[in-house]
């Protein structure tokens, strides 16, 4: 039998390769920067094995220039090179990875930094140019070559001058159309701006002329626009840093050039995991609440890198809801991306990172609850209700992992503490752990309900959002003490029923279902009870949902 091989359209392939795979435009300049990152990164490789090499860091490095005039932007690096076969193999092939072949010859396995490995990222040259020239001299060689292509046309090479090792990647943007305007790739700010946000940890130098506007000489007021040579990119990644040599203004630095926020966070957590799977994060606590962050408009999320590239702007699953006020960044070598580079293949790396990622924040923030109490209750007045919502959401779900950093008002120490402070100091007869809700704690304070069990000695913990009491419905008992709310019928304690009671019921049966009738099926039963003190009257209930529960029910939509 004869095995036939598969023929492909390669028009059209090249064609969906351009115009299908990515959702940016702007990312080819990430994926052109990364090939010149790889390009410098194998003399990196090459040089530790090979004596006749040598790899001076400094003699290293990527450009961008821009020609607005002639619509021309060009990518140069002083990388490898590549031979007219390389050109031949590599960029008239599709699909077809050099630096993956690269690193199985040189059987790099972990800890590299090369990044290629699908062979298609250099063809997204073509979203913004119609034609793309390459000039490329292959270390060891003194002959260069020049690779040309207008995209699904196919290409040509033919011989060249070049003085150094390295190619140049020659795009000629394309001209705007009606609908679609291109002049943004020729943009000195544009593309310092697609540099940052993608390639800001390459760890070479992209280099680019800025002009910049400065006092001319010996003038005081008269300006003129110099160009100067400047590297744009951060190149070693903070997160790659030994902690200790980090300090706090560091980490503040990072969170402010990353736009996480424009408050000061109240607390950084810097991971480095060597595990299953490997990665760096740097998570932050913020201070403040974001302007839309109880808004639909509110996305979580934490910036995905992978070997210093960006790959994801929001990576939602690496954050439960819960913690979604959290911000920050995670970077692992680890990751299955899918060819575009802007997802992941397979999550269970993903889903492993989340994991480990949310156990940290927990402890983190049990820790400054523990150490530094007034930076929790700080953060817990922006951030609490979410974690209320944590213990409520997902049928109680998590309640065990949150629970110990609620806080609720407590009558006794007039500010919040938490389920454990409440239990360590209950009497020994004390069998629940008893709450009260109202909209404030001033309403609170004047419950009839409330007297009573203030009256007992024991602390009543306030709960005047919305969400407090279908939180800790979910949590139904904190260690093994149940909770009650102040207007339930039994209260746990006799005060309600002795003999007393039950004449001076019998008594006042008349009146009772006097008063019964009045209200009409408004109220199940008028009894007498021992619970006031300074009040005629109130209001209790028998069932599971309480007074404040059944207004917040009725109002909800059906
Ligand atoms: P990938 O980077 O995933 O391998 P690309 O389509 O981006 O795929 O590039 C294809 C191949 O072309 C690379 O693997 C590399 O061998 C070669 N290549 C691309 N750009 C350069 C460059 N600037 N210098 C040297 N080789 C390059
Ligand atoms: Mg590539």
């Amino acid at each position: 039998m004869e095995t036939k091989q598969f023929k492909a359209e390669s028009k059209r392939l090249l064609d969906m390769m351009i115009n299908s795979i990515y959702t940016h435009r702007e990312i080819f300049l990430r994926e052109l920067l990364s090939n010149a990152s790889d390009a410098i990164d194998k003399i990196y490789y090459k040089a530790l094995t090979d004596d006749s090499l040598t790899f001076d860091k400094d003699s290293y490095f990527i450009k961008v220039t821009a020609d607005k005039e002639n619509r021309i932007l060009k990518i140069i690096d002083t990388g490898i090179g590549m031979t007219k076969e390389d050109l031949e193999n590599n960029l008239g092939t599709i699909a077809k990875s050099g630096s993956l072949a690269f690193k199985s010859e040189n059987e790099l396995k972990d800890g590299h930094d090369i990044i290629g490995q699908f062979g298609v990222g250099f063809y997204s040259a073509f979203m913004v140019a119609d034609e793309v020239t390459v000039i490329s001299r292959a270390i060891g060689s003194d002959e260069a070559f020049k690779w040309e292509s207008k995209g699904a046309e196919g290409y040509t090479i033919v011989p060249c001058e070049k003085d150094s090792i390295g190619s140049e990647i020659i795009l000629k943007i394309k001209d705007n159309t009606e609908d679609e305007s291109y002049d943004e790739y020729l943009e000195e700010y544009r593309l310092k701006g697609i540099i940052k946000k993608y390639s800001d940890f390459i760890r070479y130098p992209i280099k680019m002329d800025v002009t910049e506007s400065k006092l001319k000489e010996g003038s005081e007021d008269e300006y003129e626009d110099v160009q100067e040579e400047q590297t744009i990119n951060s190149m070693v990644p903070i997160w790659r840093k030994n902690k200790k040599d980090l300090t706090t203004e560091d980490y503040e630095q990072f969170y402010a050039e990353k736009h996480y926020g424009f408050d000061k966070p109240i607390k950084h957590i810097h991971i480095s995991v060597d595990g299953a799977v490997r990665y760096n994060a740097i998570l932050y606590i913020p201070e403040k609440i974001p302007f839309d962050y109880y808004s639909q408009e509110f996305e979580k999320g934490l910036e995905l890198y992978s070997n210093g590239v960006l790959i994801m702007n929001k990576c939602a699953d690496l954050l439960p809801d819960y913690f979604s006020f959290v911000k920050g960044m995670v970077d692992s070598e680890d990751l299955s991306l899918n060819i575009s580079r802007e997802m992941l293949q397979h999550d269970r790396q993903l889903k492993l990172i989340a994991k480990n990622i949310n156990k940290k924040i927990k402890s983190e923030l049990v820790n400054i609850l523990k150490n530094e109490r007034e930076k929790y209750e700080e953060f817990y007045q922006s951030f609490g209700r979410q974690l209320k919502y944590g213990v409520y959401s997902d049928y109680g779900m998590h309640k065990e992992e949150l629970q110990d950093l609620l806080m609720f008002y407590s009558s006794k120490e007039k500010k919040l503490v938490t389920l454990d402070e409440y239990v360590a100091r209950m009497p020994e007869e004390q069998k629940y752990i008893y709450y009260a809700t109202g909209e404030t704690t001033e309403r609170i304070d004047k419950l009839p309900q409330t007297e009573m069990v203030a009256d007992k000695g024991y602390e009543i913990l306030y709960f005047t959002e919305e969400i407090d009491e279908f939180a800790i419905r979910m949590v139904m008992a904190y260690k093994e003490k149940e909770f009650k709310s102040v207007s339930s019928g039994d209260l746990g304690f006799d005060a309600d029923v002795d003999n007393e009671t039950e004449s001076e019921e019998k008594e006042n049966k008349d009146l009772f279902d006097y008063m019964k009738d009045i209200l009409n099926g408004k109220v199940k039963d008028v009894r007498v009870s021992k619970r006031l003190k300074s009040h005629p009257v109130c209001l209790a209930t028998d069932g599971a949902v309480s007074i404040e529960m059944e207004k917040i029910l009725n109002a909800m939509p059906n």
